[in-house]
């Protein structure tokens, strides 16, 4: 037997194929003659309800780790599931299951929200006074945050600059390619746990059809999207009511996908449609793809801003001056606005597309946030948070930026004076308003341009409708923001 037997502690990556962690552990415990692989996850409803993981997005992780365990069952890795309520009390079971087992190397993807690195350096810490070698590895991005800086040497707070050093990083390395799956590795008599059903606390009302799980559904969508829709992307994905986008950032979360596979995939459909393309196949060659591989880069930019700024996953506003700003209170706006009742329909439509489906689309998620902190002048950390217990795909580095950004207290934020027009929004993604009837019943009979502001219907026909008028007044609630932002 050669090589060293390896733990590999699986959290928001829950693949086989790109994974390196995995893959790193497999390559020491060398093969199917080595010392084995086992496998690792740690259910801990204490982290979960600590960070506002919504019910919806924890049922997806249960169907991804069924799947999970069957693709490592054939590589002869069993999948342990451990179950720890307390936050606290994860690094201990980590390093007491890899003692347990007699592995002499513990293998994680690293995640950098402050609360994860601290659970991670702890693990390390247990780990190295058992003299077990323990390593965290880049596989969230394709970049390790802090890699790459601006002339200053400090992380970047733009995105486009991002973006640009970015590709020269790219085009510098030759590209980054996934991984494929390891190869399969020695028995180890370890018996696989069973992936519970459901987990008390985190059961949602979602269809479950919606969010099939596993790496095989992610990637058979990534497949489906990069030959059906990648192409007209960029003309297509601001309507909400067209399926233009790919919608697999819930796969992104969960890590049955990562940022590599979907940058190849975009890549091989743009040489597919370019065949002589010339230059950097990440920002050179059709649109559509090049603005998707974009889009998906803002999820890498918003990861490397939280590991360059930690204060932003302690509730604090990117740009601290606008702490200084006195948000309204009001239960009755707050309420309105969870439930999809606020009178202004394309808002509405958004908040109940989330509750039905734990999705919104992007369009329509910058317009809810904008209206909330701007019309409704209520504190961005609130809708946040909403947000992260209703997304399947909450992920705290974007769900964060998306609304500092709509609050104009984040990196690249919106300009606190550029207040969308909720109304004009509505006109020109939804014209036809055919999202809005489709998750707001009442309004279903509307028709021509009241269906984007039913006040303007006449009194009695208004008054059968059951629906409710605006809380705030648009013009006065826009001055209003804006003489807050400019007193800072
Ligand atoms: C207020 C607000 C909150 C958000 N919260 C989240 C969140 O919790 N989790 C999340 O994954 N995204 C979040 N986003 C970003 C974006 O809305 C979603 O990633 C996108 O709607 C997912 O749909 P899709 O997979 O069809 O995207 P596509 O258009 O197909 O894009 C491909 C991928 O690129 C990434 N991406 C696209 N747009 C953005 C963006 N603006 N910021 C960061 N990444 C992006 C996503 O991973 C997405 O899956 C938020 C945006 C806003 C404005």
């Amino acid at each position: 037997m050669s090589g060293r037997r390896a733990l590999v502690w699986f959290r928001s990556d829950l693949r086989v194929r790109d994974n390196r962690a995995l893959w790193e552990a497999c390559a020491s415990a060398g093969g199917r003659s080595g010392a084995g692989v086992v496998a690792l996850f740690v259910i801990s409803p204490g982290e979960w309800r600590a960070h506002d993981v919504a019910p919806v997005r924890i049922e997806l992780i249960l169907r991804s780790l069924r799947v999970l365990r069957k693709d490592l069952a054939k590589l002869n890795i069993p999948l342990l599931i451990a179950h720890r309520a307390k936050p606290e009390d994860v690094p201990g079971v980590v390093i007491d299951l890899a003692t347990e087992h007699r592995c002499e190397a513990v293998h994680f993807n690293k995640e950098y929200e402050v609360n994860e690195q601290r659970r991670d350096a702890a693990t390390i810490s247990r780990g190295r006074e058992r003299g077990m070698r323990v390593t965290g590895h880049t596989d969230q991005t394709c970049i390790e945050p802090g890699e790459l800086r601006t002339g200053e040497g400090r992380f970047f707070t733009v995105y486009t600059p991002f973006k640009k050093a970015f590709y020269k990083r790219w085009e510098s390395v030759g590209g980054i390619a996934p991984l494929g799956t390891p190869a399969a590795q020695a028995e180890t008599g370890v018996k696989a746990s069973d992936v519970p059903e459901t987990i008390p606390g985190f059961v949602s009302k979602v269809d479950p059809a919606l969010w099939p799980g596993g790496e095989d559904e992610a990637l058979a969508r990534l497949q489906k999207f990069a030959a059906r829709s990648i192409l007209p992307y960029k003309e297509r994905r601001d309507f909400p009511g067209d399926p233009g986008t790919s919608r697999l950032s819930p796969y992104l979360a969960a890590g049955s996908l990562s940022h590599r596979q979907c940058i190849a995939a975009a890549i091989e459909a743009n040489l597919a449609a370019n065949p002589k393309l010339r230059g950097n196949p990440i920002e050179a060659g059709s649109e559509g793809p090049v603005c998707w591989m974009s889009e998906v880069l803002w999820r890498e930019f918003y990861v490397h801003v939280m590991a360059g700024f930690p204060r932003v996953c302690m509730n604090r506003a990117f740009q601290t001056k606008t702490e200084r700003i006195v948000w309204d209170e009001s239960p009755e706006r707050l309420a309105a606005w969870k439930a999809g009742r606020t009178g202004v329909p394309i808002v509405d439509a958004g908040m109940r597309q989330l509750l039905r489906e734990g999705w919104m689309h992007n369009r329509v998620r910058m317009i809810t946030a904008m209206y909330f902190t701007k019309d409704y002048f209520l504190d961005w950390r609130l809708g946040e948070k909403w947000f992260m217990q209703n997304l399947v795909d909450g992920f705290l580095a974007s769900n964060n930026g998306g609304w500092q950004w709509s609050a104009s207290t984040g990196t690249d934020a919106a300009p606190y004076f550029r207040i969308f027009n909720t109304y004009s929004q509505s006109e020109k993604f939804d014209a036809a308003g055919d999202y809005i009837r489709e998750y707001v019943p009442e309004l279903r009979d509307v028709e021509g341009p009241a269906i984007h502001d039913p006040s303007q219907l006449p009194g009695l026909l208004r008054s059968r409708l059951d629906y409710p008028e605006p809380l705030v007044d648009r013009v006065k609630a826009r001055t209003r923001a804006i003489e807050a932002f400019k007193g800072l």
